[in-house]
C-alpha cells in the first residue's frame, strides 16, 4: 500500500475503508452526516507541543508561538490553545470575541490585520489584548488616542515587510515590498513609521513583525527574513538607541496536501531559523529580542479532512469526467481561490484501483465551484460513495461562506482513536434566515 500524505491517515484491515486518526471515515459519514469537517485533537496537540518544545530548545523559555487562529477558529480551539499554554494571533474581533468566549488570556494574543476599525480597537482594549500589531502610521494614531483616552499604556509590534519572495501562490504572498501589509524597510517607511511610534506617549513599542506567506517550502525564506529583520533591530539600536524586546518572524511554513509536497521537520526548521538569528545577532553586534512566530496552517492543516457523499457522475466522452459532491467551494474555497492542491480518496473503495480520471466538483451554481481537477479515482465511483478531501483543518472552516444558502457543516473532534464529539455544530436553516427581516 502507498504510503499515506499523513501519518494520521490509514486504511481498516481489510483495505477497504479509509481511517483518519484511527477511526473509520466511512463510519463517522453515516454518523454525523455530509459533508462534515474531522479534526484529530491528538494532532492539534502533538503540533502545539512540538512548537512549544522546538521554541525552547532554540530560543530559550519566554519564546512562545503563537497559534495564527484565522486558520480554524472556534472556541473549542482556543481552549485547547490554552491548555497547550500556546499564545495567539487574532484578526478582527469576531476573533477576539471567539477567545474571550473560550476564556483565553487575551495578554497572551496579537492583534493583526491592515485596518483595524477605532471600533476594533476600543474592543480590543477594553478586553486588555496583549499587542496590536500595527501595520500602518493611522493605526498607530488611533492606537495612541484609544489609549490615552483610557490612561493606558499600550504594547504594540510594528508590521515591516522585508522584501522577500517567498515563491508561494500570489495569494498569500505577503512580504514583498509591493504588497497591502506592513511597513517596506527597503522604501524607508519601516524607520519613519519606528521613529514616529516611539514618540507616542501612550504607546510602547515591544518590537516588530513579518509575515513573508504561507504554504512556504523554499529554503531559507525565514532565514533571509530574520536576517533583514534583525539588521533593522540593529539600525535602529545604532540610530535611535532603541533596543527591540521581541520579534515576530509570522507563519507560512508547508503543509502536505500532495504526494509532491516535501515534509518539513518542524524541530529542524525552528533550528535553522534560530541558528540564523543567533548568528546575525553576533554579527550585528546586538542582544537577540524574544522570538515569536505564528503557526496556522501547519498546527491544523493536516489534523483535518472533509468528507462529502457522491451524487452524480457525469462523463462527456472526449472532455472530461465530473464527479459531484454534496459541499463545494462554500466549504472548501482554497481550489475556488488560487487553485490550490489537494489529495481526494474514496473513502469506501479504498482496495480498488485508481483508473478513473475525474474532476471532483461542487454543488454550487458556479462552474469555479470545483474541489480538484483530474484527480485519480476509482472506476466503480458513483451515488453514496463517501470522498474524503485531505489536509483540510486549515482556511476551509474559517474560510467558509453560505453561497446558495447552504448551511456550514459541523466539524467534529476526532480523540484517542475512537472518541468523537461536536465542537461546531451544523448549521440549520433557521441559521440561514437568522438575521432576515
Ligand atoms: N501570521 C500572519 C500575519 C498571517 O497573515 C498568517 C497567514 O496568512 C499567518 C500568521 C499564518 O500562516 P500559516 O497558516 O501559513 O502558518
Amino acid at each position: 500500500v502507498k504510503p499515506m500524505i499523513c501519518e494520521n491517515i490509514s486504511v481498516s484491515k481489510d483495505g477497504k475503508h479509509l481511517l483518519f486518526a484511527g477511526q473509520d471515515t466511512v463510519e463517522l459519514a453515516k454518523k454525523y452526516g455530509t459533508p462534515v469537517y474531522l479534526l484529530d485533537e491528538d494532532r492539534i496537540r502533538e503540533k502545539c507541543r512540538i512548537y512549544k518544545a522546538a521554541f525552547k530548545k532554540h530560543f530559550g523559555e519566554k519564546a512562545v508561538p503563537l497559534y495564527a487562529s484565522k486558520a480554524n477558529c472556534f472556541k473549542r480551539i482556543y481552549e485547547i490553545m490554552r491548555e497547550e499554554e500556546m499564545g495567539i494571533d487574532v484578526v478582527s474581533s469576531g476573533e477576539i470575541y471567539t477567545a474571550i468566549q473560550a476564556g483565553f488570556d487575551l495578554s497572551k494574543a496579537y492583534f493583526h490585520s491592515n485596518n483595524k476599525t477605532d471600533k476594533d480597537i476600543s474592543y480590543a482594549m477594553e478586553h486588555g489584548i496583549g499587542y496590536f500589531v500595527a501595520d500602518n502610521v493611522e493605526e498607530v494614531i488611533a492606537v495612541e488616542k484609544e489609549a490615552e483616552r483610557r490612561g493606558i499604556k499600550q504594547k504594540i509590534l510594528l508590521r515591516l515587510t522585508p522584501g522577500i519572495d517567498p515563491h508561494t501562490y500570489e495569494a498569500i504572498s505577503t512580504g514583498k515590498v509591493d504588497s497591502k501589509f506592513g511597513n517596506p524597510i527597503e522604501t524607508g517607511q519601516a524607520e519613519e513609521i519606528t521613529v514616529f511610534t516611539l514618540k507616542q506617549a501612550h504607546i510602547k513599542l515591544m518590537g516588530f513583525h513579518c509575515h513573508v506567506g504561507s504554504q512556504v517550502f523554499e529554503e531559507d525564506v525565514f532565514e533571509r527574513a530574520a536576517v533583514v529583520m534583525l539588521k533593522f533591530v540593529a539600525d535602529m539600536k545604532e540610530k535611535y538607541g532603541f533596543i527591540t524586546p521581541e520579534l515576530d518572524l509570522g507563519g507560512g511554513y508547508g503543509v502536505r496536501y500532495t504526494d509532491e509536497d516535501a515534509h518539513l521537520d518542524i524541530e529542524t526548521k525552528v533550528g535553522e531559523v534560530a541558528a540564523a538569528v543567533k548568528k546575525a545577532c553576533t554579527d550585528f553586534g546586538i542582544e537577540m529580542p524574544e522570538i515569536h512566530m505564528e503557526p496556522g496552517r501547519t498546527i491544523v492543516a493536516d489534523a483535518g479532512m472533509v468528507l462529502y457523499t457522491v451524487g452524480t457522475v457525469k462523463k462527456i466522452p472526449g472532455y472530461k469526467n465530473y464527479v459531484s459532491v454534496d459541499g463545494g467551494m462554500t466549504d472548501s474555497p482554497r481550489y475556488a481561490l488560487y487553485k490550490a492542491k489537494y489529495t481526494c480518496l474514496l473513502a469506501n473503495k479504498m482496495d480498488e484501483a485508481l483508473d478513473f480520471k475525474a474532476s471532483v466538483v461542487g454543488r454550487l451554481c458556479e462552474s469555479g465551484d470545483i474541489i480538484q481537477e483530474d484527480v485519480m479515482l476509482q472506476a466503480s465511483v458513483g451515488r453514496y460513495d463517501i470522498i474524503a478531501l485531505c489536509t483540510a483543518g486549515a482556511y476551509h472552516y474559517s474560510m467558509a461562506s453560505n453561497y446558495n444558502r447552504l448551511p456550514k457543516p459541523p466539524t467534529i473532534m476526532l480523540k484517542g482513536g475512537n472518541e468523537s464529539y461536536v465542537v461546531v455544530k451544523g448549521e440549520t436553516f433557521e441559521d440561514i434566515v437568522r438575521n432576515d427581516v
